[in-house]
């Protein structure tokens, strides 16, 4: 029998790229995900796989696996048939722009998500994996950062609600492991890009690419010194499935290392898309963190992971894509 996931936030960015990997390696996969930022135009090329296959099934590549959307909100109860062998709880807002614009369901689906998936876990005896975030370190006073740095976050400003709220999440995962014994994994991800990232969520990679693509102003926040390590998208799959198969409980870093300022990053778009765009600045949000950085030591040694695809490699992937998105 093949291996049954739960993803919810599956039509999402990360979780659409997940579920399509999953069910490429023969899972079934249930997605779960109430479209408040996701988009079901990020997976309707996968229900097509829950389709009776035709007869006589054609000689050709490996069986994949099936795929059911189920559209519903995780802080309410979830109800699932059948046995369930992985919980991943990938539903959040996850964009500065979106958490600042949905700070209430931010802090429900951090905290009463995660106790509905954590409870599914449980009844199901599956194993659950926690999406949590670079965020949980806060603005950081230790440089790279290791999963053993507590972090310096703001709990009432306005990042708090996604901070607080996956900090919460990573608290109940611990306390379900070590109460109720469940096997719990945490990925913390780093700034993730690629395609299917939503031309508007406000994250740098897709505004400066959407301004670039219409030789607009690109806008750098502050002085564009500030510090984010960007991984491309099949490298944190790639992180997630061997933390899924591997066998500790401790949070793990998923980034790439590789530090850039966010004005290189905006004249490195500039340039690969042969844009007319100039920069222009406007001020940086509250708490914007300064400098971001995985340590990935944790992640090489347990996973043996680390990642593949260079920055500018990712880059063409992912202009490829908006140039088919912006108009
Ligand atoms: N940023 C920017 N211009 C934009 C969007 C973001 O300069 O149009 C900056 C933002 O202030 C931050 C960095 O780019 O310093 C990364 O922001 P993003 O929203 O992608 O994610 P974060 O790492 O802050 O969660």
């Amino acid at each position: 029998m093949s291996t049954r996931i739960v993803i919810t936030g599956a039509a999402g960015f990360i979780g659409s790229h997940l579920a399509e990997t999953l069910l490429d390696l023969g899972c079934d996969v249930i997605g779960i995900d109430n479209l408040l930022t996701g988009d079901t135009a990020n997976i309707s090329h996968l229900q097509q796989r829950g389709l009776p296959p035709p007869q006589p099934a054609p000689a050709g590549p490996i069986p994949r696996g099936d795929f059911t959307f189920i559209k519903h909100d995780v802080t309410n109860y979830i109800y699932i048939d059948g046995p369930v062998d992985f919980v991943l709880h990938w539903a959040s807002p996850a964009s500065p722009i979106d958490y600042l614009e949905l700070p209430i369901p931010t802090l429900k689906v951090g905290a009463l998500g995660t106790h509905k998936a954590l409870g599914l876990a449980k009844a199901k005896g599956a194993t659950f994996v926690l999406a949590s975030t670079s965020e949980v370190y806060g603005d950081p006073l230790e440089h790279p950062q290791k999963e053993t740095y507590w972090g310096n976050v703001n709990p009432v400003g306005p990042r708090g609600v996604y901070d607080e709220a996956k900090r919460f999440a990573e608290a109940m995962t611990m306390a379900y492991h070590r109460y109720h014994g469940l096997n719990t994994k945490i990925v913390r991800i780093f700034n993730t890009y690629g395609p299917r990232m939503r031309v508007n969520d406000g994250r740098a990679v897709p505004a400066f690419m959407s301004q670039a693509l219409r030789n607009e102003d690109v806008t750098v926040f502050g002085d564009g010194s500030q510090t984010r390590s960007f991984t491309y998208i099949t490298d944190l799959v790639d992180g997630i499935i061997r933390l899924m198969r591997s066998a500790g409980n401790d949070p793990v870093n998923i980034g790439n290392p590789r530090e850039t300022t966010i004005g290189e990053i905006a004249e490195t778009i500039i340039r690969m898309t042969g844009s007319r765009s100039r920069i222009v600045y406007r001020p940086l949000p509250t708490d914007d963190p300064k400098v971001r950085q995985p340590d990935i030591t944790r992640a090489r040694t347990l996973l043996e992971w680390e990642p593949k695809v260079a920055l500018e490699e990712g880059l063409v992937k992912t202009i490829a894509y908006f140039r088919t998105k912006v108009r």
